[in-house]
């Protein structure tokens, strides 16, 4: 007899059709002779309804409140569910996250779960009843027992965390969708299904925007081992399962909090190739590597950075090696972009900056923790070291640093995250199943739900761009794709450089808020929203050691005349930003320049 956690989406309960259907499922598991912990979302589009509504009262709702009023979504689902299960005969009962006793940090409507009490549910398990929880809520312990919503699409956090909690055999996550695909299925019909993924993999597809999975629920499952399938609740195909790192010994106590960074790592071999003042326009990237995949040169990051006067700056890491054939090849394409867009005026610059070093933080638990990312920015300020580059992914973030400071910035970072040491040499591979090759693209991510936020003429000085992501970590606004402009201007007798990144839509005027009321500590560097943007991200293992892969996104985009506003990546994940009207038009070049495209067309519910 297993205990399995089985947890059902808005669409999957979206009627009393499926509500009943889901019953008889979950009465299937309990008769093949196992105990059932189902969790429950909010019926069809209900809980997008309570914010319209609270939106219609108030443009900017008390945040407490609006927890009580989400909350109100997923009990009265868990209700039904648990008559139409006593309706079949199989006693069940249901529970709210605070009767449980989900205890979340006292965060409106993005709280994390702290721990789980498990003596409630235990004793209705005991009594052979299936227990039927409210996904999507808990409640916090220290201040006067305030209800909490832990984020949209929370419900799969809820279910996992259990599954972490109550030791279980396995939890099935049931959606709208037969398992996890290499794109999203509603918008790429040759989508293709992936029967295993690893939790690192997932980890970066999720928070690229593939929302099939809450990629918190991945944090956990990655961080406590466990077994996860995402399967249709329509059928019985067997879905994806994600694969989990060998398990770690995580305390069930501070549950979401309890693994923040595990490691330390850096790598002394780095170069840097700067491309100042490029055209912005389709193809520039797509040329540039070209000319490096042509070489067989591997390059580690690539950034490039927003546009101003109609050009952009690329910059990207080689190792020393590579150096002077990747100078070479970057000041042979100058004269390419010339003859291709004209006489660039100005004409485009190589710079090239010897002696780098990387230095990474890892760990999975820093989605929903911009805290970490800040903390990380403000000790190497501290520390009077400059930032060269910034990458970040779902399980790392890293820095390109000089080398001359690396000893330091190592001995701060595990000062600073507590951590013992750091390997010798770097090892910036993702945890990785046996069974993947190593060069696979995973799949292609879409984020409709981003802005694009720049920071023009911000003094190039230690602290000013740490204090920028505190400001907004205070907040608890996530931010990703951070890129300098590689060029620095004098502005006012000052050195200033411009930064941008983007972060959830949703979060932008917070933002905004935020660095205005600071604008005398950032020396009144201008700030600019573009919030008609698209996300599209590859995803894979050893994406950096792909010279290929950078290249063929960018030419994939570039074919359908597509501008790449912005690049940024990771060892995970080539992104690139695209204006939101193309954003699906080049999900789906990317998709079918990788070969990802299956021969059967998808059919999901409506
Ligand atoms: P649920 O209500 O069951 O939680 P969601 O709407 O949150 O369902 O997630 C399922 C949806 O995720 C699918 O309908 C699909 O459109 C979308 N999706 C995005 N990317 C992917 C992907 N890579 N694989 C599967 N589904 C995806
Ligand atoms: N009902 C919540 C939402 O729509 C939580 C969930 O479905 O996971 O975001
Ligand atoms: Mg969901």
């Amino acid at each position: 007899m297993a205990l399995i956690v089985q947890k059902f989406g808005g669409t999957s309960v979206g009627s009393i059709e499926r509500i009943r259907a889901v019953a008889q499922r979950v009465k299937q598991t309990v008769k093949a002779g196992h105990s059932v912990v189902v969790v429950v979302s909010a019926m069809g589009k209900m809980t997008d309804q309570l914010v319209k509504l609270a939106s219609e009262i108030t443009a900017d709702p008390d945040q407490r409140e609006l927890d009580m009023l989400l909350a109100t979504g997923e009990q009265a689902a868990i209700a039904l569910l648990s008559m139409a299960l006593q309706n079949l005969g199989q006693s069940a009962v249901s529970l709210t996250g605070a009767q449980i006793g989900i205890i979340t940090e006292t965060k409106h409507n993005r709280a994390h779960i702290l721990h789980i009490h498990t003596q409630r549910l235990q004793h209705h398990l005991n009594e052979g009843s299936v227990v039927v929880v409210a996904g999507f809520q808990g409640m916090t312990e220290s201040d006067n027992w305030e209800i909490t919503t832990l984020g949209r699409g929370g419900s799969d956090t809820t279910a996992v965390a259990l599954a972490a909690t109550l030791k279980a055999n396995l939890c099935e996550i049931y959606t709208d969708v037969s398992g996890i695909f290499n794109t999203d299925p509603r918008l790429v019909e040759t989508a293709q299904l992936i029967t295993e993924i690893t939790c690192d993999e997932m980890l970066e597809l999720a928070s690229m925007g593939a929302q099939v999975l809450h990629p918190r629920s991945v944090e956990i499952a990655r961080n406590y081992g466990i077994p996860l399938v995402v399967r249709s609740s329509w059928t019985d195909d067997p879905g994806t399962r994600i694969i989990p790192p060998i398990p770690q010994c995580c305390p069930r106590e501070m549950l979401e909090l309890s693994s923040l960074i595990d490691s330390v790592k850096f790598d002394t071999d780095c170069a840097k190739v700067a491309v100042l003042q490029v055209p912005d326009r389709p193809g520039v990237a797509a040329t540039l590597f070209h000319q490096i995949a042509e070489q067989a040169l591997s390059t580690g990051l690539i950034l490039q950075s927003i546009h101003e006067d109609d050009t952009n700056d690329i910059a990207f890491t080689v190792n020393h090696r590579a150096l002077s054939q990747a100078h070479a090849t970057a000041m042979a394409t100058v004269p390419l972009l010339s003859a291709q867009w004209g006489d660039c005026t100005p004409s485009p610059e190589v710079l090239v900056y010897r002696d780098l070093a990387t230095v990474t933080i890892m760990g999975a638990g820093m989605l929903g923790y911009p805290g970490v990312a800040a903390q990380m920015f403000t000790a190497l300020a501290d520390a009077e070291i400059n930032l060269h580059l910034i990458s970040t992914s779902g399980v790392s973030v890293s820095c390109v640093i000089q080398g001359v400071d690396c000893d330091r910035a190592i001995t701060t970072l595990c000062e600073t995250f507590h951590v013992a040491s750091s390997p010798l040499k770097p090892a910036a591979e993702p945890c990785q199943h046996p069974s993947f090759s190593a060069s696979s693209i995973r799949g292609v991510a879409l984020d409709l739900n981003q802005a694009c936020l720049t920071l023009r003429q911000i003094p190039d000085r230690p602290g000013k761009a740490a204090r920028v992501f505190q400001l907004l970590a205070e907040q608890s606004i996530s931010v990703d794709m951070i890129v300098q402009s590689q060029r620095r201007q004098i502005t006012n007798g000052r050195i200033t450089r411009d930064i941008a990144f983007t972060l959830p839509e949703g979060d932008v005027d917070v933002a905004c808020r935020v660095l205005r009321q600071a604008a005398t500590e950032l020396e009144n560097a201008q700030i600019e929203v573009d919030r008609a943007i698209a996300k599209v991200s590859i995803v894979g293992s050893h994406l950096s050691q792909q010279q290929s892969s950078a290249f063929k996104m960018f030419t994939a985009i570039a074919t359908h005349r597509i501008n790449i506003q912005m690049i940024a990546t990771s060892a995970l994940k080539v992104s690139c930003v695209v204006s939101s009207d193309q954003g699906v038009e080049a999900l789906r070049a990317v998709h079918t320049a990788f070969g990802l495209a299956g021969h059967h067309k998808i059919k999901v519910p409506a």
